[in-house]
């Protein structure tokens, strides 16, 4: 169906929002895109993002891994602590992702901007939907502003709390999952050159240089209430972490605080309504998977609106295609976080002999093709 006249909404200028977006034009599609918040306001400007092989490989796939290739900075190790800065084990990620692509940190408004342009069309801002009627080969959009618009497909890139899902029957609310995450960029901060995290009981301290010597900072807690002085709350918890930790604290400013997300559907779409990235299956960031899933949703998408005959067939495919994948990403995630609960005294010795492989191996699905 490449460069056939299907008219298409986007729902959400995010990552995910936008890489479809991208990715349907690169097949001869021409989709509309629509975000609810003005221009600017929509992605945390301030925060850094981590971004392992796999996103790389879809950025390949979406022809904008020349823009991104200068941005942030390649990150070679992850480096595991204990609380007190002594070395745990290490990933060599040069050689887990060797033939995928570089992992690389760097600031998400940046990688924003890139998709930004490469989505090459207007994002209509302040567009919200109010109302979406399932036909049976179309559906009918109402937006907040009264306009009503007929598409042959819309596309949920609307979030972990998606209100395209709620409107299409697809799922409700997403489930916390059970930790409240802290994210800051530190620019005068300490040397830090790899991705070194500081693994305590039930939180974790990380930090990314995202280059230009700046850190992006990551720390979570188990729990979902917010703390009223994030900044405060911080220094409290970590205070007693070593390595790097102390320093950053000393350099932090502006902390975003929130809860996370997961979302488990047993469907992804409905007649013509389809649900893509956070939207779809939000995990915990445990894994820093969700840009790469978003990307390869995207990918995937175009690929099987392209090869099928009708847009229920290119829904069934893409479903099949990306289900293995965010399955897989969503039960190393929790794996991972169940760990968090056992004491370091005995997840130590584990880690010092094992954890490498351990956490080299989450990701082991993800190697393969998409
Ligand atoms: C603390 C934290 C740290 C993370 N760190 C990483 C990391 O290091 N690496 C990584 O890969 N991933 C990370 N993630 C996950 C990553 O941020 C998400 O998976 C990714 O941003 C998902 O993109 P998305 O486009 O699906 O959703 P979103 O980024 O949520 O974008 C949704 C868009 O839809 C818009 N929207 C919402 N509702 C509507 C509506 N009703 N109508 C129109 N528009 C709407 C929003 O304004 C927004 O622009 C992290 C997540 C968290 C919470």
């Amino acid at each position: 169906m490449g460069g056939s006249p299907l008219r298409i909404l986007v729902v959400g200028a995010g990552i995910a929002g936008l890489a479809v977006a991208r990715a349907l034009r690169m097949v001869g599609f021409r989709p509309d895109v629509t975000d609810k918040l003005p221009p600017g306001e929509g992605e945390l400007t301030d925060t850094g993002l981590y971004l392992p092989g796999n996103a790389a490989r879809a950025l390949r796939r979406l022809d904008l891994d020349g823009p991104v290739r200068p941005l942030g900075q390649v990150v070679h190790r992850q480096r595991f602590l204990d609380a007190a800065g002594a070395p745990l084990c290490e990933v060599d990620l040069d050689a887990l992702w060797a033939g995928v692509g570089e992992c690389r940190a760097l600031p998400r408004a940046e990688l924003h901007r890139v998709l930004l342009t490469g989505a090459g069309g207007a994002v209509r801002h302040g567009a919200e939907v109010r109302t979406i009627d399932l036909l049976p080969t179309s559906v009918g959009v109402t937006f907040v502003d009264g306009t009503t618009t007929e598409y042959d497909l819309v596309i949920g890139a609307d979030g972990p709390r998606s209100s395209i899902r709620t409107l299409a029957a697809l799922g409700g609310p997403p489930r916390p999952a059970g930790q409240v995450v802290y994210r800051a960029v530190v620019r005068d901060g300490p040397r830090v050159a790899e991705w070194t995290a500081l693994l305590g009981q039930r939180s974790g301290f990380l930090v990314v240089p995202i280059g230009a010597g700046r850190l992006h900072c990551y720390a979570d807690e188990a729990g979902t209430a917010l703390p009223a002085d994030p900044v405060a709350r911080l220094r409290e918890l970590f205070g007693d972490y070593r390595g790097p930790v102390p320093a950053v604290l000393e350099a932090l400013d502006r902390v975003h605080v929130g809860i996370t997300d997961e979302v488990e559907l047993g469907r992804w779409s409905r007649g013509r309504v389809l649900l893509v990235g956070d939207a779809a299956h939000a995990t915990a960031p445990t894994l820093s998977q969700g840009a790469a899933m978003a990307l390869e949703d995207a990918v995937v998408l175009a690929e099987s609106l392209k090869a099928a005959g009708s847009v229920e067939a290119a829904l069934t495919a893409y479903e099949s295609r990306r289900r293995p994948r965010t399955r897989w990403v969503r039960d190393r995630t929790r794996d991972r976080n169940r760990t968090r609960d056992v004491p370091p005294a005995l997840r130590d010795p584990l880690l010092r002999g094992r954890g490498g492989r351990i956490f080299g191996d989450h990701y082991r699905l993800l190697l393969g093709p998409l």
